[in-house]
């Protein structure tokens, strides 16, 4: 029902089933040297944590859960080229293709990315029809780095751009895409770089171009072609940018972007890869610093173990604390703000309605508390 507090979750479950198996970090390679390797960072893992913080969590009185579909083959040309749509189903026919540096189309992640591009249109869908202002779509594999021609860094089909295409498709002049994954969203950038309906805008580190799947810069001159350009907005922004300078570039760059170009839908594509555990940092250091004291004394050493203690017992105690209350991102209420943010945009462009789009975000547990705060911005707003 339109002005329901829920957020509207799209999932399947069937998004678990994309396997994309293990290696030295993403290679999928072994080359013998290991006895433990790393799973691949694009793994069923995070998404399941993902799941169990919003149906266990405290915001799990305000979701409303839905069942997501797959993408039918002729939804995916609004976006994506006839060719490489081909080209994917002929690699799955063939029991799969490494599509690129990192990522695997392995037997059964097609079917899994048609459900991720399918869910993520059932999510549009619903609030295009008013059926409810806020729909996130928990989806894997990610899709902002997918091109018109091609996979890129774990994705597949652009979830968001198909999504964006279903808005204009339905009567929406002006769609605004605002990206916050730490990774450049070349493949939503490129996808709309002649348009002048859609406005781009991408924060992320700066990284530049990966290699031949990722040729983009992400760099501020990226700026749109032809009636598209000034409808590209890169931000790119330096390691350990943290809280208050991602708050800036959306005070100062992203607000007024979409304040001049007035859209009538907002599509926030979330990644939580541009988070940091701090807590551990700061427990790591400590450690360090008692290591070496150690070494040459050991009376201070075990004075300094007792104060050591105390304080680790008290940032216990304080995050326990703030976690309660679920403030739960001590070093990321940066989520929460961004939340609030493109809420108030929503409201004032949109009537409120946002489509919310999940990308990377690759620590197993914290980011889904990275997650519940940045949807906890969202139900801020709606529940007060
Ligand atoms: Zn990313």
């Amino acid at each position: 029902m339109a002005g329901s507090p829920s957020i509207h979750v799209f999932w399947h479950e069937g998004m678990l089933n994309h396997d994309t198996g293990y290696g030295v970090f993403d290679t999928g390679e072994d080359p013998g040297f290991l006895d433990v390797l790393d799973k691949h960072p694009e793994n069923s893992d995070r998404i399941k944590n993902m799941v169990s913080i919003l149906k266990r969590g405290p915001l799990s009185p305000f979701i409303t859960w839905h069942s997501g579909r797959h993408a039918l083959l002729s939804e995916l040309h609004s976006f994506h080229h006839q060719d490489y749509v081909n080209e994917l189903v002929e690699a799955d026919k063939n029991g799969g293709k490494v599509m690129c540096c990192g990522t695997f189309l392995n037997p059964g992640s097609w079917d899994v990315s048609l459900l991720a591009a399918g869910t993520t249109l059932s999510a549009m869908k619903h609030v295009l029809e008013g059926q409810g202002n806020i729909a996130y779509a928990l989806v894997r594999p990610p899709g902002h780095h997918a091109q018109p021609t091609r996979a890129d860094g774990y994705c597949f089909l652009n979830n968001a751009g198909l999504a964006v295409h279903l808005a204009l498709n339905s009567g929406c002049e002006k769609v605004a895409v605002v990206d916050i994954d730490v990774h450049h969203g070349n493949g939503t950038a490129e996808g709309f770089y002649m348009s002048n309906k859609v406005l781009t805008i991408s924060l992320h580190m700066d990284h530049g171009s990966w290699g031949p799947s990722h040729p983009q810069s992400g760099s501020i001159d990226e700026l749109g072609e032809g009636q598209g350009y000034g409808y590209n907005l890169n931000i790119p922004l330096p390691n350990g940018t943290g809280n208050r300078g991602y708050e800036y570039a959306m005070k100062t760059l992203v607000v007024p972007a979409i304040q001049k170009f007035e859209p009538h839908m907002i599509v926030l594509v979330v990644g939580q890869d541009s988070s940091a555990t701090r807590e551990n940092i700061l427990s790591k250091c400590l450690t360090a610093i008692l290591l070496m004291v150690m070494l040459y004394d050991v009376k201070l050493f075990v004075n300094l173990v007792y104060i050591y203690l105390i304080v680790m017992s008290l940032h216990f105690f304080t995050f326990k604390l703030v976690r309660s209350k679920w403030k739960a991102m001590l070093d990321d209420g940066w989520l929460l703000e961004i939340g609030q943010i493109i809420s108030e945009l929503a409201k004032k462009y949109s009537s409120g309605s946002l489509l919310i789009v999940q990308e990377g975000g690759y620590h197993v547990t914290y980011s889904a508390y990275c997650l519940h705060a940045t949807l906890e911005g969202y139900s801020t707003y709606r529940l007060l």
